[in-house]
C-alpha cells in the first residue's frame, strides 16, 4: 500500500465538491476514532477513498461496474455503485488489500450485518460529518454518535429505510440486515 500513490489518485479523481464532504468525513471519523478506538491509519484510507466514484456520469459507472463484474443491480444506480466501485478500484488500481478498508468503502452507502468498528465509523462519519445539510433526525444521529455508536447506526439505517420507502425507492438487502443486526443487539 503506496500512500502517497494513494493520496495523489484521490486528489485527481475527486471533484472540488466532493474533497470538502470527503475531508469533512475524514475529521469526523478521526474523532470517533478517538472516542471509540480504531486504526487511524486504516480509517483515513477509507475516508478519503468512500466517494471516489460519487459524481461520476452514468455512463462511466455503468462501464466500471461491467469491468469489475459487479452484480447488474448497479447498473443504472449511482447511490449504490459508487461504493462498490470506489472498493474495486481500490484494490485493483491502488493495491490496498486491507479488507476491512475495502469492506468499509463497499458498504458505507448500505451499512450491513456485522458491521465492524471501523465500518460503523465510516458509515456514520459520513451521515453526520459537519458539511451535511441538515435532514430530519441529523441532530440525534450526531448526539448519539458520540455516546453510543450501534444505536447511531440503527438510527441512521432506520432514517434511510423510512425516506426510502416514503420516496418509493428499492430498499437494499443489505441495509435491512443491517437494521435488523443493530435492533437486536
Ligand atoms: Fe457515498
Ligand atoms: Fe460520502
Amino acid at each position: 500500500m503506496n500512500k502517497d500513490y494513494i493520496f495523489d489518485f484521490v486528489d485527481k479523481t475527486l471533484t472540488d465538491k466532493r474533497k470538502i464532504h470527503t475531508e469533512g468525513v475524514r475529521k469526523m471519523a478521526f474523532k470517533l476514532c478517538d472516542i471509540y478506538g480504531a486504526d487511524k491509519e486504516k480509517v483515513e484510507i477509507a475516508a478519503i477513498c468512500h466517494d471516489l466514484y460519487r459524481g461520476k456520469s452514468m455512463e462511466e459507472l455503468n462501464s466500471l461496474v461491467k469491468k469489475y463484474n459487479l452484480d447488474d443491480k448497479y447498473i443504472d444506480n449511482p447511490n449504490l455503485a459508487h461504493g462498490k466501485i470506489a472498493a474495486a478500484v481500490m484494490k485493483n488500481i491502488l493495491k490496498i488489500d486491507d479488507e476491512d478498508i475495502l469492506n468499509a468503502v463497499s458498504f458505507h452507502t448500505t451499512g450491513r450485518a456485522a458491521m465492524s468498528q471501523i465500518e460503523k465509523i465510516i458509515f456514520i462519519s459520513d451521515a453526520i460529518e459537519l458539511n451535511r445539510k441538515p435532514y430530519p433526525n441529523l441532530d440525534k444521529i450526531r448526539e448519539l454518535a458520540v455516546t453510543d455508536l450501534d444505536k447511531a447506526c440503527e438510527m441512521s439505517l432506520k432514517n434511510t429505510i423510512n425516506f426510502l420507502k416514503e420516496s418509493n425507492k428499492t430498499i437494499d438487502k443489505d441495509t435491512l440486515d443491517a437494521y435488523r443486526y443493530f435492533q437486536e443487539r
